[in-house]
């Protein structure tokens, strides 16, 4: 039986330390909910192979698993050294220029001309995540010239972050496209986009994508954090990408940015993920660092849908004890009244629609009778999401008759998706939710459950009624 402890979500990123069928089994019977394909690293026949790994598992183990597809994104890189690299001192000049020959301590290529020309006096240029500041002092066609803040070591090809500039370029490059129309076509659940500015970047994915995957916009940069609201409010989910965010600001504003993405997302009921070096040290050690144990425990008391690995279960030498720490750490946070008490006080008031009265109503009820199971029938998860929102302390069991609807779920707090297919009348929806709820061992005879449906069945949006049933012997002989 593969039902979770948790309400809590584990998405694990794959690499090479994990990518073949027997890892990925694993990592699955550890706890990984959803797996992450880095599109930087990934030929569109590789990602196929990948996806076909992952449904296998999904086979073999009966039980929906989501798939994440992540954008690169426009990372945005400096070009190459004479003799791969230079030297830079405090207080020097530096030129950032459209002139391809290779760089010197002196300057070097920008391979971004519209780059060029959007940086302003007084912008902030960081190279190699961060490692080296540069402060822009002057501009002309083709160039800017900086002065050295923080002095080292530029080597070929370094990353280049941009706090203060408003980037003009796509949302997605050559290469998001093709990588885009690669993940649709195998099939993934979710798209994530990287280095997202405007709410107009996650609208260009989503008018591509047409519904096929829902999208997730990474929020990895101060411009996404000055515009949060709307950007939220486009995305299907939002990841908090503490990488880059902390490279792009000053790291202790990452903390309090990480509780305020969390409690907007809870707030709309658009599932987060709280990500990277959650338990960084375990890339290399067996154990991680008591700090970190709390770092992820945090991310679970915020009432965060998901937590992350990404080296830790792509390249490290521990994927699975990754995978089982952060099980381990969600099951025990998760038996502490005091998550519980969080939950209710940050609870997000219902919406002014028929679906929010009835997460709500239900929600109440669950409370009132201390009831275990919330089973929702749905066919585009909507509802499902709407009673994940109001972090109900009992398992919202989604029954869904649309594989797509059971696969993306399985990165929402709370919810354990079953796929069977769609309820013919009242008895039926009221039989088998009662027979599943017996079946994933979430209540016993003698329990009631409480259903949430539509009707008339088969018409997505229509939220409209709830119940209360008995779970009896006559579901348990059928479970
Ligand atoms: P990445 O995104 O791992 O794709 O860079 C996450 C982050 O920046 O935190
Ligand atoms: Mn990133």
């Amino acid at each position: 039986m593969m039902r979770r402890a948790r309400r809590t979500k584990i998405l694990a990123t794959l690499g090479p330390a994990s990518e073949n069928p027997e890892m990925i089994a694993k990592l699955f019977q550890a706890g990984a909910d959803v797996f992450r394909l880095n599109m930087s690293h990934l030929s569109r026949e590789r990602l196929k192979e990948r996806v076909e790994m992952i449904r296998a598992v999904e086979a073999k183990f009966k039980r929906p698993i989501a798939i994440l597809a992540d954008l690169q994104g426009p990372k945005l890189r400096v070009g190459t050294f004479e003799g791969d690299s230079a030297m830079l001192v405090k207080g020097q000049k530096f030129t950032l220029d459209a002139d391809q020959a290779s760089g010197s301590a002196d300057r070097v290529h920008l391979p971004h001309p519209e780059i060029l020309s959007s940086l302003e006096p007084g912008h902030t240029v960081l190279i190699d995540d961060g490692k080296l500041r540069l402060r822009v002092k002057s501009v002309k066609k083709g160039s800017a010239t900086t002065e050295v803040e923080v002095a080292g070591k530029i080597s070929n090809r370094k990353g280049v972050s941009l706090p203060d500039t408003v980037i003009p370029v796509a949302a997605m490059t050559e290469k998001d496209r093709s990588d885009l129309e690669a993940a649709l076509d195998a099939g993934v659940d979710w798209i994530a986009l990287s280095f997202v500015q405007r709410p107009e970047d996650v609208a260009e994915v989503k008018k591509v994508a047409r519904g096929r995957a829902l999208v997730m916009a990474k929020l990895e940069k101060p411009q996404a954090i000055t515009r949060l609201d709307e950007i939220m409010e486009i995305s299907d989910a939002v990841m908090v990408a503490r990488g880059d965010l902390g490279v792009e600001m000053p790291l202790e504003k990452v903390p309090g940015i990480q509780k305020r993405i969390v409690r907007a997302a809870r707030r709309l009921g658009k599932p987060v993920v709280v990500a990277t070096q959650m338990l960084e040290s375990m890339i290399q050690s067996p154990v991680p660092t008591r700090a970190e144990v709390s770092d992820v425990a945090t991310a679970v008391y915020d009432g965060a849908d998901a937590v992350m690995l990404s080296a830790e279960s792509a390249s490290g030498h521990f994927p699975i004890e990754a995978v089982s720490t952060m099980n381990r750490i969600a099951e025990e946070v998760e038996q502490d009244q005091s998550y519980w008490s969080i939950m209710r006080t940050l609870n997000a008031e219902p919406e002014a629609t028929g679906s929010d009265a009835i997460a709500a109503g239900a929600h109440q009820i669950a409370d009132t009778l201390n009831l275990k199971t919330v089973a929702a029938w749905t066919s585009s998860g909507a509802t499902a999401f709407r009673i994940a929102r109001e972090r109900p302390n009992s398992t919202v069991m989604a029954l869904t008759p649309s594989q797509h609807t059971a696969r993306r779920l399985a990165l929402v707090w709370g919810v354990h998706p079953i796929r069977t297919k769609d309820a013919s009348d009242i008895d039926d929806m009221t039989f088998r939710a009662c027979k599943f709820a017996m079946r994933e061992g979430i209540s016993n005879v003698g329990d009631r459950i409480i259903i949430v449906a539509g009707v008339p069945f088969g018409t997505p949006g229509a939220t409209n009624m709830v119940r209360i049933a008995f779970v009896s012997q006559e579901h348990a002989a059928q479970a």
